[in-house]
């Protein structure tokens, strides 16, 4: 593995479209990064705490992962930035030696009630750990980003309910003067920074956002405020309201989203790159995804089913294990069971991405959909993204297990 970034030596990240999907917005391409390309549409696992739990890195790459995320609050917290950094950045500590994301820590912060105050300046707030007293601004937001060196770093936001409306115009101005602020205090050219676009469910909001952050030129666009609370049809729509609002020539991600059926939705309305806790989070729950929909391993009838998760599957897990083995691992709270569950989880949402990246090269998609939807049954979740909004109006007390257990 090689993992050396040396700041302002490497060519800035740039995407480039090579395929358009005649009958949709779906796009397939290629996010040029220091750390190798990234294949879009590509869904990007999740390692909060500089890992995706329970797997290596030789094995995610093995499973097709071309994209991680890892979370600036975390991380800035524990074991903080500038340890990582003295120790040769992200990618080094880490050993990962392919492109990484950084979400702005703005999600977790907000996401701390009772524990943060939010003004115009930033939003000071109390670590989950300890207690501590720290506050985020743009500025150090950016700071801690570029200490980290990840390839795509995102401005910081404020993500309000995305149901409340006038919560949100109040905090979509601070959302587009904070992106200001952060497009200033970058320095470091090999990282490409992403504005991200707020204004929960409501139309004239999001064209609102898109206008405001596209006339700034930020190399790429991030949807965030969404997966948390409302309506999947909301979601939706309010897709089919902003990107067609975004540039062409540049990447756009959906944060926070990522069931196998939203993968399609997604792509379908030109989303470039997504990332989602669930695949991992619903292995280490002992649910895993098949291509009829979500099979939950602790089941008394599979107690002596020898078939794997699902048949024909080429993960490491079903080519070896039976659905009455993992079984016996979760039941028995076995480590092993998190990592074969999260290995098998993880190969099925990033071969169906694959699939959907290749039917967009064949001119196809459509007919992919159709195949992949008449035998899968969706479960409706519409609060992938960590937890959710009724979690966060219980006391701080909650903070610690939810904002923990992240990926
Ligand atoms: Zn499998």
């Amino acid at each position: 593995m090689t993992s050396s970034h040396s700041p302002g030596l490497s060519a800035p990240p740039h995407y480039s479209c090579m395929k358009r999907d005649p009958h949709s917005a779906a796009r397939a391409g290629v996010l040029h990064t220091p750390h190798g390309a990234i294949p879009t549409p590509i869904f990007a696992p999740v390692g909060t705490q500089a890992t995706v739990k329970t797997l290596t890195p030789d094995e995610l790459q093995a499973l097709g992962a071309s994209l991680i995320l890892a979370n600036t609050y975390h991380l800035y917290l524990r074991p903080g930035a500038d340890l990582i950094s003295s120790l040769g950045g992200l990618h080094s500590f880490m050993r990962w030696p392919a492109p990484i994301l950084t979400d702005s820590g703005g999600f977790q912060v907000f996401s701390l009630e009772g524990l943060r105050r939010v003004t115009d300046e930033g939003v000071v707030f109390r670590s989950h750990i300890d207690g501590s007293e720290h506050e985020f601004s743009p500025e150090k937001s950016i700071e801690i980003q570029e200490k980290l060196g990840a390839d795509i770093i995102m401005a910081l936001d404020e993500c309000p309910n995305p149901l409340d409306c006038e919560y949100n115009k109040i905090a979509l101005a601070r959302t587009h003067h904070w992106a200001e602020r952060c497009l200033r205090a970058h320095t470091r050219q090999d990282q490409a920074l992403f504005a991200i676009l707020q204004g929960g469910i409501f139309a004239d909001l999001r064209r609102e956002s898109a206008r405001v952050l596209t006339s700034l030129d930020f190399p790429g666009y991030a949807i965030g405020g969404l997966s948390i609370g409302e309506a999947k049809s909301q979601t939706w729509e309010t897709l089919d309201q902003t990107v067609p609002f975004l540039p062409e020539d540049k990447p756009r991600y959906l944060m926070g989203v990522g069931s196998p059926e939203d993968l399609f939705e997604a792509v379908e309305r030109g989303i470039d790159i997504l990332d989602c806790v669930l695949p991992t989070r619903l292995a280490r729950n002992g649910a895993v995804f098949t291509s009829h929909g979500r099979l939950n391993l602790r089941k008394a009838e599979l107690a002596a089913d020898p078939a794997p998760i699902e048949e024909g599957c080429g993960c490491y897990t079903c080519r070896n294990f039976s659905r009455a083995y993992l079984r016996h691992l979760h039941k028995s709270g076995e480590v092993l069971g998190l990592r074969l569950n999260s290995i098998h989880n993880l190969y099925f949402l990033l071969s169906l991405i694959h699939r959907i990246r290749q039917a967009i090269f064949d001119g196809n998609l459509a007919d992919v959909k159709q195949e992949f939807l008449s035998q899968y049954i969706p479960v409706e979740d519409t609060k992938q993204r960590y937890g959710n909004l009724a979690r966060r109006r219980k006391p701080a007390v909650s903070a610690k297990s939810r904002i923990g257990n992240a990926s």
